[in-house]
């Protein structure tokens, strides 16, 4: 049985936030329980092709999965259960936003086999959420983060964000250790990226947009409304803001993975890497993702066969995320030609500017490739 990985994505949030362009709404009860229902039929439509697979890790996400009620995310796993094998040890996430949790939606997770949560906090700044269009203040948080505790889940992640507008150095430093103090096992630290179509892109243009460079739009109208929206950081104060992240949750215990995720020793978190790492998946529900069979489609939309051509491609920039790097073996094994011969001018080029480095089988990124990563990446394209 081959290893598959499977997302099931929940579209609906309390509110939506500022600077999101998720798949994600407000949503009557009527309307969530027709998508659970219709989510659970489609899980089952899975059937026989479901067989060849062994699940090894569950990730419910959104939108905030934890809007619905528990009863609805154990049918969901019911149906899961029904249609798959899951491996005993699967890892099992859940995200959840403080304010929309309960003791006894908790326990429902824990029944339902959910061994890990993900929480969004994004800043321990209330002004900041305020900012951000957050439903829930910090202490919000501290409270669902205890429960979670309480209720025997033993491996919590908490999500970050840096680059918020008006967030100084101090005050993202400020969210990372009183974070760091709780000791989650996981820290997800992404910089805000301003997103078109969201009320942030109205204010700030596209990214890097700071006030007095492009000039953001409407922010004189914006502000004239009484609204708050404080000019976003350049980009050192970013990049040091990225530089403090790795630093200071060093300092408490967590290792840098992946570009943007921070774990305690053996949390890193098994979804992800196999998402770099090209594992199969499934993706169940609005807007979901899958890949199969070297063919990728998301929920609604023609499925596209890939090229070897393509999956190298995929497998450097994905794989190039993870600190540990690319191995040289199976990228053989995968596509039965020698990294070093497809990638030879690139591979020579990118270390002789010094931002690849070779570690025995592993091509990584060094300090100055993960800055401009994104660079670093395209130029795996074939
Ligand atoms: S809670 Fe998450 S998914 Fe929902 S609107 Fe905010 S950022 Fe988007």
């Amino acid at each position: 049985m081959k290893p598959l990985e499977i997302y099931v994505h929940i579209p609906f949030c309390v509110k939506k936030c500022n600077y999101c362009d998720f798949l994600s709404a407000p949503a009557g009860e009527q309307e969530q329980r027709k998508y659970v229902e219709s989510l659970c039929s489609q899980i089952r439509s899975y059937g026989d092709a479901a067989k060849a697979y062994r699940v090894i890790s569950i990730f419910i996400g959104g939108g905030t999965p934890s809007v619905l009620e528990g009863e609805q995310i154990a049918e969901i796993f019911q149906a899961l259960r029904d249609a798959f094998y899951i491996e005993e040890s699967a890892e099992i996430t859940i995200e959840m936003n403080p304010g929309t949790v309960t003791k006894d939606k908790l326990k429902v997770y824990r029944q339902a086999g959910v061994n890990r949560l993900s929480i969004g906090l994004q800043s321990a700044d209330n002004r900041e959420l305020q900012i951000l269009g957050r439903i829930h203040t910090f202490e919000d948080f501290l409270e669902t983060y205890q429960m979670a505790r309480t209720a025997g889940f033993g491996n919590i992640n908490v999500d970050l964000m840096s680059a918020i507008p008006g967030q100084t150095n101090e005050s993202f430093i400020r969210t990372l250790q009183t974070v760091a103090k709780l000791e989650p096992e996981h820290i997800s630290a992404y910089s805000l990226i301003i997103e078109e179509g969201t009320p942030f892109c109205e204010v700030y243009g596209e990214k890097n947009c700071t006030e007095g460079v492009k000039g953001p739009k409407n922010l004189k109208e914006k502000r004239a409304e009484g609204l708050e929206y404080p000019k976003l950081p350049d980009e050192d104060t970013e990049r040091q803001m990225y530089y403090d992240a790795k630093r200071i949750l060093k300092e408490h215990g967590y290792h840098r993975y992946e570009i943007s995720n921070y774990a305690k020793e053996g949390y890193e978190c098994l979804h992800n890497l196999g998402y770099w790492n090209r594992t199969e998946y499934l993706g169940f529900g609005d807007g979901a993702a899958s890949f199969l069979n070297h063919t990728r489609w998301m929920s609604g939309e023609e499925p596209e066969v890939l090229s070897k051509k393509d999956e190298m491609e995929e497998y450097m920039f994905l794989g190039l995320r993870k600190t540990k790097g690319v191995s040289k073996t199976k990228f053989k094994q995968e596509f039965g030609e020698e990294m070093e011969h497809t990638y030879k001018k690139v591979l020579a080029d990118m270390e002789s500017k010094q931002l690849l480095e070779q570690k025995g089988d592993y091509v990584r990124l060094t300090e100055k490739g993960i800055d401009i990563s994104n660079y670093v990446m395209s130029e795996f394209l074939l």
